[in-house]
């Protein structure tokens, strides 16, 4: 059986012809249109770019990007304020701020700083625990992410082992909560685990957040798992040797076109949500 390419660019593109007629819908009932803030510290190349990407999606479904650009030395006192003043302004109905923010920043107090009503990334403790106990909240972009591909192309993951490489607060956690909420049985491996190629091997389904360039080899994935890479590096190559491992899959996530789209579509998906509940 061919191996199903889970392209997260086309089913971004759907997601996002549907997201424009509602916003559409939203700018006639209210006369606004919806604002996502995006707040970038320093000038971190990669950073500025995927807030731009992040931008240009807003663009493409007709919602407006507020970009909050703050200077490298800002302390975690002003980038507090500076959130605060987001949550206090009404025309913003979703705030993103651009993981990884300079050293000095306590970040975890940013990110709960976030109302959760705006917490369109999903960043926040309060939204990872309300996601984790199945109460409505938005997910962490990502993983809500690639949890749609799944979902949308029928994947199953009831019943299968689900191994996660990575354990930080916007991926490995709450993809992991996420896989056992649908009643996976799930793994999660990180810098300490022992014999972490035998684990691999046990798993149905794979999911690489590790954040090193193809670390997950391809003889540890055994034939017709579930393979997600979430990484993206320079050259093009993920968390996973990928290209050497795909055929033998029942589905996979190219690098790129794979997690890196879908990731975005979901923040702006969440967004225009978050406008919507507004009106309710
Ligand atoms: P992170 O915060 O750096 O976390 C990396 C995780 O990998 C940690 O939990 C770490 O374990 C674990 N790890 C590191 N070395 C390991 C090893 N030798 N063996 C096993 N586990 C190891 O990274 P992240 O933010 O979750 O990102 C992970 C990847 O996803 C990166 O490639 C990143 O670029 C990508 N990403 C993509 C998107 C997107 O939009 N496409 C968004 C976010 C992230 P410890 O906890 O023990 O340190």
């Amino acid at each position: 059986m061919e191996s199903i390419l889970l392209d997260g660019k086309s089913l971004s593109k759907e997601i996002e012809i549907e997201l424009k007629q509602r916003v559409k819908n939203i700018i006639k009932r209210t006369g606004n249109t919806p604002v996502l803030a995006t707040i970038l510290v320093g000038n971190d190349p990669s950073s500025e770019i995927y807030v731009k990407m992040k931008g240009n999606a807003c663009d493409r479904v007709g919602i407006k990007s507020l970009k909050v650009h703050l200077p490298e030395n800002i302390t975690t006192d002003g980038l507090l304020n500076e959130i605060d003043k987001l949550n206090n302004d009404d025309t913003v109905c979703g705030i993103l701020l651009q993981h990884p923010v300079p050293n000095q920043i306590n970040e975890r107090l940013c990110f709960d700083k976030i109302v959760i009503e705006k917490d369109v990334d999903g960043v926040t403790c309060l939204g990872f625990g309300k996601m984790t106990m199945g109460e409505n909240a938005f997910g962490s972009a990502t993983p809500t992410g690639i949890m749609k591909l799944i979902e949308h192309y029928n994947l199953p993951i009831e019943g299968k082992h689900a191994v996660v490489i990575g354990r930080s607060p916007i991926l490995g956690k709450p993809i992991a909560m996420m896989l056992l909420n649908r009643n996976a049985t799930v793994t999660i491996c990180h810098s300490r685990t022992k014999n972490l190629s035998d684990i691999v091997k046990q798993a149905d389904i794979v999911v690489g957040a590790v954040g090193i360039p193809e670390f997950i080899k391809a003889d540890w994935i055994k034939d017709n798992a579930i393979v997600i890479d979430a990484g993206y590096h320079k050259g093009g190559v993920g968390d996973i040797e990928i290209n050497k491992v795909k055929d033998r899959t029942l589905a996979y996530t190219p690098v790129p076109g794979g997690v890196g789209p879908i990731t975005i579509a979901t923040l702006i998906s969440q967004t225009v949500e978050s406008a919507e509940e507004r009106l309710k």
